[in-house]
């Protein structure tokens, strides 16, 4: 039986997996906060644009978020429940706390449905093939359910444990994005001061045991001062906070993620927060007293 699934939060990484949902012909409904965005993908994809989130949760079995941070996800939640059916499965591949996951699963449950936390790592590239990483918590029957939803979205479906595991495991994964965000940045400062083509360096090096996604997708635009996200520097803040928080409670310390928040909050004080987290380099090179200020 095919899956009616509806999406709700169409940015950079819902539109496309919308897309995606569409193509494996399991995309029922849209909605979006800023209702054009909704109408435009609609009909682009032929499905409906659901007047608001539990007129969506109303015509589907399974509701996809992918909204920007915890209050937003609790807020769509919240909207949606009026609509919820009996075993309805609500994903959520924002990036958020477990704790809210676990607030937001609470939720559902009490309404008949279910819940998993789905956050995924791929950027946009990866949102666009099919072939996000997708870090599930919650149910292993549930996940089994709504797997066809899962596949349509991403290349590796990963079931990490209870509601909550999703979002630990993509945590991980954030302080490992701002690690190889400062080395990439630190790198290339040291090469344009060696006085190295860049675009040569970027791609041998890609070839061999340094090779990265970060520094084979973003290395090229970024050495050239282009920052177009890609992965907004606000949100990867907003992850790093996440994974700060979590870190305190353990007694772990976070030394790069410390770091990475600290220039982080510089750039956005600079009004670079709708940048890719690639502008990182903007504070590399100008720290780099051999090469001219960006
Ligand atoms: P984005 O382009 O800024 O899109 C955010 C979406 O959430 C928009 O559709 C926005 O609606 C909606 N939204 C925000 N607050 C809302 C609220 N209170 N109620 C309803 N809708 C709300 O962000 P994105 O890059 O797609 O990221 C979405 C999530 O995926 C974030 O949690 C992010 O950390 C995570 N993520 C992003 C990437 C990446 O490379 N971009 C990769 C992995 C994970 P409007 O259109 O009205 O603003």
């Amino acid at each position: 039986m095919t899956l009616q699934t509806g999406f709700i939060g169409l940015g950079a990484m819902g539109a496309p997996m919308a897309r995606n949902l569409a193509r494996a012909g399991l995309l029922t409904a849209v909605w979006n906060r800023t209702p054009a965005k909704a109408a435009e993908l609609a009909k682009e994809l032929d499905v409906t644009k659901a007047a608001d989130p539990d007129d969506l949760a109303r015509r589907c079995d399974v509701v996809c978020l992918c909204v920007s941070a915890n209050a937003d996800v609790l807020e769509s939640i919240a909207a949606l429940l009026p609509g919820l059916r009996p075993g309805t499965v609500v994903i959520d591949y924002s990036t958020v706390s477990s704790e809210t996951a676990r607030l937001a699963a609470a939720k559902i449950r009490a309404g008949g449905g279910d819940f998993l936390d789905a956050p995924v790592s791929g950027g946009v590239e990866g949102a666009r093939a099919g072939t996000l990483a997708v870090m599930v918590g919650g149910d292993a029957d549930t996940l089994e359910k709504v797997r066809p939803v899962l596949e349509a979205v991403g290349g590796r479906i990963a079931h990490m444990g209870d509601v909550g595991a999703g979002q630990a495991t993509k945590a991980v994964n954030q302080v490992l994005c701002a690690g190889i965000n400062q080395a990439v940045c630190e790198a290339l400062a040291f090469g344009r001061a060696l006085g190295l083509d860049l675009d040569k360096v970027i791609d041998v090096v890609s070839k061999g045991a340094a090779g990265n996604w970060f520094l084979e997708k973003r290395g090229p635009t970024m050495i050239r001062g282009s920052f177009e996200p890609g992965f907004k520097l606000s949100l990867h803040h907003k992850d790093l906070n996440i994974c700060r928080e979590m870190a305190q409670n353990l007694d772990v310390p976070l030394p790069l993620t410390e770091k990475t928040l600290a220039d982080y909050r510089r750039l956005m004080a600079e009004g670079h927060d709708e940048e890719d987290i690639s502008a990182l380099l903007r504070l590399w090179f100008q720290l780099d007293r051999n090469c001219q200020k960006n």
